[in-house]
This record gives structure tokens, sequence and C-alpha cells, in this order.
């Protein structure tokens, strides 16, 4: 392993019933934007947890700074890397600042109140996110959009510098999907925060990122840039079905589903 940040070591992991991941090996290098892809049930999600420490793996080691995770307090942990979950609003009427001020918790001390820091840091949060105007609305009253940069504010109040995201942008329309990325690269190359998203539009992450992680069935089955990455025969194999990759944005590639597999053999 190279000088990865966040690293899964030969990790297979899963749940009570059966193991998902099997053997992975991937790393999250210092100041990269990192894409993960893989078709549904692939295993991207499962990879994340075990990443930030909620799933344990059977076999292997995440190290996070070139130490074993497990052998890290959690708070020590929750310091260095944010995670952005799969969007779910929560059930309560916490506002946007509540929501916003929760990802200072890593840093307060038991018993301790906020302090100038914390307030500075949500501040920050809340601008580079464009959601200070939000502030005082009630979480479960925003739109998709509105509450996804809430989360990422979150996670940004948070200071940590790497982020984990975990399909921000599903069931965000176009502009706003745009909007996310772009907040993403500005954290990446601006802020330098080491990022790990996984997306199911290969074009946001073929435009956006510096590197792709493509996942079937457990296993990392092919790392490398974007171009390396989004093949017409790749891609075709991995999600079943027939692929077009032409130059989109940016010179990067652009990946079109033509037809579905199903299809092909039908015809
Ligand atoms: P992806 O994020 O690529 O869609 P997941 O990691 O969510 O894939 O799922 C990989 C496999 O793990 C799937 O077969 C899924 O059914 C299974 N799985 C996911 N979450 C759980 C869970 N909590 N308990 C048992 N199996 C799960």
């Amino acid at each position: 392993m190279g000088d990865g940040v966040l690293a899964a070591v030969n990790v297979t992991c899963g749940y009570e019933e059966r193991e998902v991941l099997d053997d992975v090996g991937m790393e999250l290098r210092r100041g990269e934007f990192l894409g993960l892809i893989g078709p549904n049930g692939s295993g991207k999600t499962t990879l994340l947890r075990a990443l930030t420490g909620q799933l344990r793996p059977s076999a292997g080691e995440i190290m996070l700074d070139g130490v074993p995770m497990r052998q890290q307090a959690r708070r020590e942990v929750a310091r260095r890397l944010a995670v952005v979950p799969q969007m779910s609003v929560p059930p309560f009427e916490f506002t946007v600042e509540e929501i916003v001020a929760m990802g200072r918790s890593p840093h307060l001390g038991r018993l301790q109140s906020e302090g100038a820091d914390d307030r500075t840091a949500v501040d920050r949060a809340l601008a580079l996110t464009h959601t200070r105007r939000l502030a005082g609305r009630p979480v479960t009253e925003l739109s998709g959009g509105e509450f996804q940069r809430t989360v990422i504010a979150r996670a940004l109040a948070q200071e940590a510098r790497l982020m984990l995201l975990d399909e921000p942008v599903a069931h965000l329309d176009i502009g706003h999907q745009v909007e996310i990325f772009e907040l993403l690269r500005r954290l990446n190359r601006d802020e330098g925060r080491s990022i790990l998203c996984v997306s199911h539009d290969l074009n946001l992450a073929s435009r956006y990122c510096d590197r792709l992680i493509a996942m079937e069935e457990g296993r990392v089955v092919a790392e490398g840039s974007p171009g390396e990455v989004l093949t017409a025969e790749r891609m075709g194999a991995l999600y079943r079905c027939t692929v077009q990759v032409d130059t989109g944005p940016g010179g990067r590639p652009r990946v079109t589903a033509v037809g579905s597999a199903a299809g092909e053999q039908g015809s």
C-alpha cells in the first residue's frame, strides 16, 4: 500500500448471515477525490461501513493514518473522519443549525458547552454550503437538496480531513447534483480534504473524481483514472448492458447505457 490515509487491507467483512466483502484491498490517498462505483449490491455501502468503523472486519484491517482503526478511540477517529450517509431525514424537528452543530460533538468534552471555535466551525460550514439562510428551519421541511447540503455542512463542522459520502446526490435534480459535486471539489482542492464518494452517476464521478475504484460482488475489480476505468467493455460487463463511451466535459469519459443485456439476447 502507498501513502493511503485510509485503507482496507485484505478486508473480509459482512453481516451475521454472510460475508459481503471478499479480501478487499483499497486506499484513499492524501488529498485525492476518489470515486467508488459498481452495480447495486456490489458492496459499496458495506465497504464504507467498514472504512468508518461501523462494521468490524472478520479478517484483515482498516488502517487510518497508518494505524489499525480498532486500536483508535472512536472520538479520535471522528475528529479525523466525517461521514455523510445515504440520505435519510431524521424524524425530529431539529433545525439546520442544530444538525450542523452536532458535527462538533467529537470536539466537545463531557458536559462541555460550545465555545468560540465551535461557533466559528459551524458558521463556516453554513457559509460553505450556502445553508446559512436555512439555519432556523426544521430539517423535516427542507427539500432534498437543502437537506443534503445540511448533512454535508454537519460533516464540515466536524473539521475532519477525510470525508466519506454515500451517494450524496441520489434523488437530487441535475442542478443540485453539480452543486454538490462542485462543493466537494472545492473542499478537496482548496481545503485539502481527502474525499471518498460512492456514486451511481458514472458521469459525475468521471468528471469530478481523480481516481475511481469499481466493485463487483464484494471485490475491487478495477481502479485507476476515469479514462482507465470507464471503458465501454468494462462498464458493459460490470453493469450487464451495452455501453457507449465518448468524451464529455473536461475531456473526461462520458458513459451512456444504450441497451440492456436482456434486450440484446432477445433481439
Ligand atoms: P451497494 O452499496 O453496492 O449497493 P451493499 O453494501 O449495500 O451494496 O450490499 C451488498 C450486499 O450486502 C447485498 O447483497 C445486500 O443485500 C447485503 N446487505 C447490505 N446491508 C445488509 C444488512 N444490514 N444485513 C444483511 N445483509 C446486508
